[in-house]
């Protein structure tokens, strides 16, 4: 006789011991039910489109495009994007000479207040290797882009301290473009560095 396999036991041990924590910070002052509520609906809300204005206003404001370098917390904030309560955002800017990759080794830390919830292959353990161990192959490979040996890649870590998001360069064609039409053309994979933005 075979024994099947306890899967029953972690799916009802997972909600309830997520319950009894709840019930705990509650108990302790930590956090409210209303806290818990409006941060899952800011998360929920959160998509890649929000991230793709900042870029569009980047490109057209060069005051904007200072003070998302300097402060990309500050930079969300400004374009209405709630940022309370959520890690720093640091916004590393493409060059024709710097290209950047965003990953999170340890896990899936990821820019959700400006990008939403993570992709499935951020959170894959491949990814997550390769990334650091052939940055250029994965690229290539997966998501055919080409970064020219002349281009430095730079490699940066996501924490649960600090997330970080790509200013991709703006493509050539796209010239008298407002930001609407910018935004609407940034992708998702855009801003963590795993393509590039085409017109
Ligand atoms: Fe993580």
């Amino acid at each position: 006789m075979t024994t099947a396999p306890s899967t029953a036991i972690l799916e009802t041990d997972g909600p309830r011991l997520l319950r009894a924590v709840r019930a705990l910070l509650e108990q302790k002052g930590l956090v409210n039910t209303q806290e818990l509520q409006e941060r899952l609906a800011l998360t929920d809300s959160a998509n890649p489109g929000q991230g793709a204005r900042m870029v569009a206003k980047a490109w057209t404001d060069p005051a904007y495009h200072a003070l998302m370098l300097a402060d990309g917390t500050k930079a969300a904030e400004a374009m209405g994007i709630p940022m309370r309560g959520m890690p720093p955002l640091g916004v590393l800017e493409n060059t024709p000479e710097l290209h950047h990759l965003v990953v999170c080794t340890l896990c899936s830390c990821y820019p959700r207040a400006v990008l939403g919830y993570p992709p499935f292959w951020y959170k894959s353990a491949a990814f997550r290797a390769r990334a650091v161990r052939d940055p250029r192959g994965l690229l290539a490979s997966e998501w055919k882009t080409v970064i020219p040996d002349g281009v430095t890649l730079r490699v940066v870590d996501s924490t649960a301290d600090y997330r970080w998001m790509v200013l991709p360069m703006r493509p050539p064609g796209t010239e008298g473009w407002d930001e609407a039409r910018l935004a609407a053309m940034v992708r998702e994979g855009d801003m963590i560095g795993v393509t590039v933005p085409r017109a």
